[in-house]
């Protein structure tokens, strides 16, 4: 036995990797499972990005770079920010760090004290790893849960219902994963007005903010003046550039919020890879490429949630942005892991099943439509025959 530390007691194993590990046995057995699991653009990252990367490599820059990234990309960032996002900064407040995962994580470590009871409210459904990341740092994550039924509408009522003394920061996530909820602007003003009475950070996690349906956009919360001094925005290239594999994200925020969260990338990661970030610096020349992504994520949608709902007693809401459908099944009393293990064993389709995304989830599971089309078109069809037989 070894001694460890406390806090991992309380941090769950991932059910989307025990998804992908019965995945895989299946396939072993030659099984053709078709797996929507996976939270990844199937597109190659842009060339240019790539060719930047390659030169810069092969012109030796090899070494450590600055702790909060160079800044040539930090100025292609706070300039897409200004321009793109309404967020009034200048590059001194963005900070690089491995993924938006890492810059998630050193958003809760500056404002979280370790084991003081310090609380940190999540929008459910939320992307698996905020509560862990909250834990992780030695605080207590609070559940927020929204409806299906409402379509994942923030309210005044719910957030006030979930507060109390000790909430440091709230953590919002639009476009939502799973829920494809994007940010309206009254929801925005809610959520502002909501942080300004209560003294909170709100951790605003943008990383699908590119990836938004027939002309939607998606809100930044920092674009709202009364707020932006109370929000850490959020963002990466993993997915909007089919950049997963590069680990680049960023913070920005008030500047001593940033300088603060320097200290833990100074002592914990020093930097990151300088020949990436020229390559990420020159994916700001890739928009055209960019754009196409997302228009084939909106036909992939179209076909695919459409089809989704012609299936009986399954209901999926149109997603406004990111790239998952997020499908309630109502077949008898299965939960969303017996529903996502039905859909495994008998349509072989891997999918998420809700109850990872914490509250707000009973019955959904959640399908990546980042995938080929002609396997989405199959997967459809599986779903569809697995389900009718059941009934
Ligand atoms: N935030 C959300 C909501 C995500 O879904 C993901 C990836 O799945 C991330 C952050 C992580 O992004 P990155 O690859 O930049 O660490």
């Amino acid at each position: 036995e070894y001694y460890f530390n406390a806090n991992l007691k309380n941090i769950p194993p991932s059910a989307s990797l025990a998804v992908s590990e019965k995945a895989r046995e299946l396939k072993k057995k030659g099984i053709d499972v078709i797996t929507l699991a996976t939270g990844e653009p199937d597109f190659d990252t842009p060339y240019a990005a790539r060719f930047a990367a390659v030169k810069a490599l092969v012109e030796g820059h090899t070494h450590y770079s600055q702790a909060r990234g160079i800044e040539e990309l930090r100025d292609c960032i706070a300039k897409k920010l200004r321009k793109e996002n309404g967020i009034s900064c200048d590059s001194q407040q963005i900070l690089l760090t491995p993924g938006a995962k890492y810059a998630v994580y050193e958003a809760i470590a500056v404002l979280v004290t370790p084991q003081s009871g310090d609380e940190v409210m999540i929008l459910n459904p939320a992307w698996v790893s905020y509560g862990p990341m909250v834990i992780a740092a030695g605080g207590v994550p609070v559940e927020v849960g929204l409806s299906f039924e409402n379509n994942y509408k923030i309210s005044r009522e719910i957030l006030e219902q979930h507060v109390s003394e000790r909430t440091r920061a709230l953590i919002i996530n639009y476009p939502n994963n799973p829920t494809g909820c994007i940010l309206t602007e009254e929801e925005a003003q809610i959520v502002a007005d909501f942080a300004i009475t209560h003294n909170l950070i709100v951790i605003s996690d943008e990383i699908y903010e590119r990836i938004c349906f027939d002309g939607r956009k998606n809100k930044s919360l920092a674009s709202i003046e009364k707020v932006k001094d109370r929000v850490i925005t959020i963002n990466g290239f993993s997915k909007s550039m089919a950049m997963t594999g590069w680990r680049i994200g960023y913070l920005c925020g008030p500047q001593q919020l940033i300088d603060k969260a320097l200290l833990y990338s100074q002592h914990t990661i020093s930097c990151l890879s300088d020949f990436c970030q020229e390559g990420a610096a020159a994916s700001f020349e890739c928009q055209e490429e960019a754009e196409e992504m997302v228009k084939s994520y909106q036909n992939q949608r179209d076909m695919f949630v459409g089809k989704l709902n012609e299936i009986p007693h399954v209901t999926c809401h149109l997603p406004q942005g990111a790239f998952y459908a997020w499908a309630k099944f109502e077949l008898g009393d299965m939960d969303s892991v017996a529903v996502s293990e039905f859909l495994l064993e008998k349509a072989h389709v891997a999918t998420v099943p809700g109850a990872s995304y914490g509250k707000g989830t009973d019955k959904c599971v959640r399908m990546s439509f980042a995938t080929a089309e002609k396997d989405l078109q199959e997967a459809a069809k599986r779903i569809d025959s697995a389900v009718r037989t059941y009934l």
